[in-house]
């Protein structure tokens, strides 16, 4: 089973992510995590990516197709599945990651949205910089990543909804249970 993950910035994803790959197997793919480590590593691409990321703005697509390559390549085979977070985050990004699917046999079989109120998604993020010390998780970064997932990321609700693949979620609920709403799409047939 392949899936995506979509949602807002502090929607949770991460979290969910984590919930959903132990349970069923899953690899995770998260791309932010994978620049975060590369920023940390100080490597070339990390360089490249820093204040990209910095701004809240989204790193190239060369970079991010580079790194779904190379993931795809060393952990295909290894699980039951991919879980894609915080990628696709455009449509062109989306339509990129069809032509790599159909070049390696493999088919999304669901689209989870996370949908969390504007609102609430400033507190969370504000909670998780004291947590995990990320440097984008500030209001005013917080405003250009929104800005971003809505002009850029929104549209594939449409798209992956016309394709029959989007199950929404409310993800404003407490962990648990977005989890176990999530496990019932997942279990149905
Ligand atoms: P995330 O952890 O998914 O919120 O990603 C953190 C930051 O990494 C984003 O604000 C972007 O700058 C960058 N990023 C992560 N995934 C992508 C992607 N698929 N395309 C472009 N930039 C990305």
């Amino acid at each position: 089973m392949n899936l995506i993950l979509l949602g807002p910035p502090g929607a949770g994803k991460g979290t969910q992510a984590k919930m959903i790959c132990q349970k069923f197997n899953l690899c995770h793919l998260s791309t932010g995590d994978i620049l975060r480590n590369e920023v940390s590593n100080g490597t070339d691409l990390g360089v490249l990516a820093k204040d990209v990321i910095d701004k809240g703005q989204l790193v190239s697509d060369d970079i991010i197709i580079k790194i779904i390559k190379s993931f795809l390549n060393e952990n295909n085979n290894k699980f039951s599945g991919f879980l894609f977070d915080g990628f696709p985050r455009s449509l062109d990004q989306a339509n990129k990651l069809n032509d790599l699917m159909k070049s390696i046999n493999i088919v999304i079989h669901k689209v989870i949205l996370l949908n969390v109120d504007q609102s609430v998604l400033l507190e969370r993020i504000i909670q998780r910089k004291e947590v995990e010390g990320r440097k984008d998780d500030n209001k005013n970064v917080l405003e250009s990543r929104l800005d971003v997932y809505l002009t850029q990321t929104q549209p594939l609700v449409d798209y992956y909804n016309d394709l029959n693949l989007l199950k929404k979620v409310d993800g404003t609920n407490e962990i648990n249970q977005v989890n176990q709403d999530i496990n019932t799409i997942l279990e149905a047939a």
